[in-house]
Order: C-alpha cells, then structure tokens, then sequence
C-alpha cells in the first residue's frame, strides 16, 4: 500500500480532544504503548501512543497511571485503533506518590476502574471523586480513607449498594447485628431469620461507619476513625458487593495494611 500522509493527518481524521486519568499502560508491537484512559463522559477508552516506549521519548513519563491528562486522538482508519497525537499532563499524580502508597492505595482503584467502566458511558460522578481523591491523597490526607471513600461512593453510584439506613423488610433503622443476604437486602435482628444461610452479618460499627463514608464531606474525613477490626469488615463487604455484581475476582485490596 501506498504511503498516504493524508491518512495519519489530513483534516478529515476527526481529531478529538479529551480528558481522562491513565488507569493503565502496557507494552504493545515492537514500540508503542497502550493506555486506558478513564473519562468523565465515555468511560475508559483504549488508546495508542506510537513510539511509546522508543528513547525519543516525546511521552517520556507523561503515560504513567494516575495522571491526569489531557489529549488530542484521531481513529486509525486501518485498524480501529485510536491513536494519540498529542498529550500533556494536567495534574502529575504519579510524581505525587511513591511507589508503594500508588500499589497500595490506588492500584486496586484504577484496576478496579478500568473493570467497572469500560469504553462507553462515563461514570460522571465517579470520575469528578476519583480526581478529588487523588489531590486529597497528594495533600497528605489518610490514604486508607480516602480510598474505601471512593471505594463506598463506587458502590453506591453504580446501583450495587443496598440501602444502609433501613430494613429491607420492615424498615426499622435500630443498631444492632443486622444482615445482609445474598439478594443484597439488609435485614434487622428481628427480620434476619427469614435470610438464607449465604448472609453477611454486619455489626453495628460497620454499618454505622458505611452510611458515614456514604455521607461525610471531604473535608471533614480527617476526623473520622476507622478501627482495623471494622476497616477489615469493611474490606470484605465492599470485595463482596464488586465481586457479586461485576465479577471481579482479582480485586486486591490491602486497605488494612495502611493503619
Ligand atoms: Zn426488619
């Protein structure tokens, strides 16, 4: 085939400008790159960086999960591929962090992300709260709550989290050791019976610190404190609500670790 400029280049390629946080990269063909790019409007789009990896380097450091950047793309007309032609940093967030706080911290939420919103419709309200993390998290804010913040507004954004404040079946809203069954109702200790043997049981201080993390404002996150029994609890509901809707089985979250 003959060597067309006008096929990378001419005006009716369709370049398109957007912003997005890189979720992940990885090493394709001889020396171009990969990223997932998760965007407030179309969710996580695959895109080509040519030469990625190449000692010229015009992406040098620009393509490392978590930044946010902004980029111009056109679709390759041969493949279906969509290929960078521009790219610059707008918040630098992998030079925020060092490498363990970004595997430990933010690794599981960018794997979870690029699993959860696929190319598509974009998750608008999760995207906005994920950069706010992020610039939370730079700051110096307690990366353990930030990160099951996110990980609690996820859930609840994406239709999986049942409604903490009452019971599925009666409505009482009391403390207590309630339940939660396998069809995602929560039950009081006076309902529970009825629930099959695959339940969750949630003590009192989990519940109550789920509808805190649902509710609490950023700023006032500094004052709220999670013990390692509950942040564990925690840990395995939320595994439980992602794994039980979305599939999502490699979901490594060392939240504990953290305190
Ligand atoms: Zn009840």
């Amino acid at each position: 085939m003959v060597w067309n400029p006008r096929l990378w280049n001419g005006p009716d390629m369709g370049y398109r400008g957007i912003e997005g946080i890189i979720l992940r990269r990885r090493d394709i063909f001889e020396n171009d790159q990969e990223i997932t790019l998760l965007t407030a409007g179309e969710g996580g789009l695959k895109l080509q960086a040519k030469h990625g990896r190449s000692s010229q380097k015009i992406y040098c450091g620009r393509l490392e999960p978590p930044n946010l950047v902004r980029l111009t793309y056109y679709q390759s007309r041969e493949q279906s591929a969509k290929i960078i032609s521009r790219l610059r940093i707008v918040e630098p967030f992998a030079e925020l962090f060092d490498r363990s706080s970004i595997r430990r911290f933010i690794w599981p939420l960018l794997s979870l992300y690029a699993d959860l919103f696929p190319e598509g419709k974009g998750p608008e309200d999760c995207y906005q709260r994920f950069i706010t993390g992020l610039k939370l998290l730079g700051g110096g804010a307690p990366p353990v709550l930030v990160a099951t913040r996110i990980l609690v507004r996820t859930a609840v954004e994406t239709g999986i989290s049942p409604d903490f404040q009452g019971c599925c079946n009666c409505g009482e809203t009391a403390a207590g050791s309630w339940v939660l069954s396998p069809d995602r109702g929560l039950y009081c200790p006076v309902c529970r019976p009825a629930v099959k043997p695959e339940e969750f049981t949630l003590p009192a201080d989990l519940r109550r610190a789920y509808m805190v993390l649902e509710k609490v404002r950023w700023n006032r996150i500094n004052s709220f404190i999670l013990t390692e029994e509950t942040l564990v609890n925690l840990e395995s509901l939320l595994y439980r609500f992602f794994h039980y809707h979305f599939d999502i089985s490699m979901l490594a979250f060392q939240l504990r670790n953290s305190l």
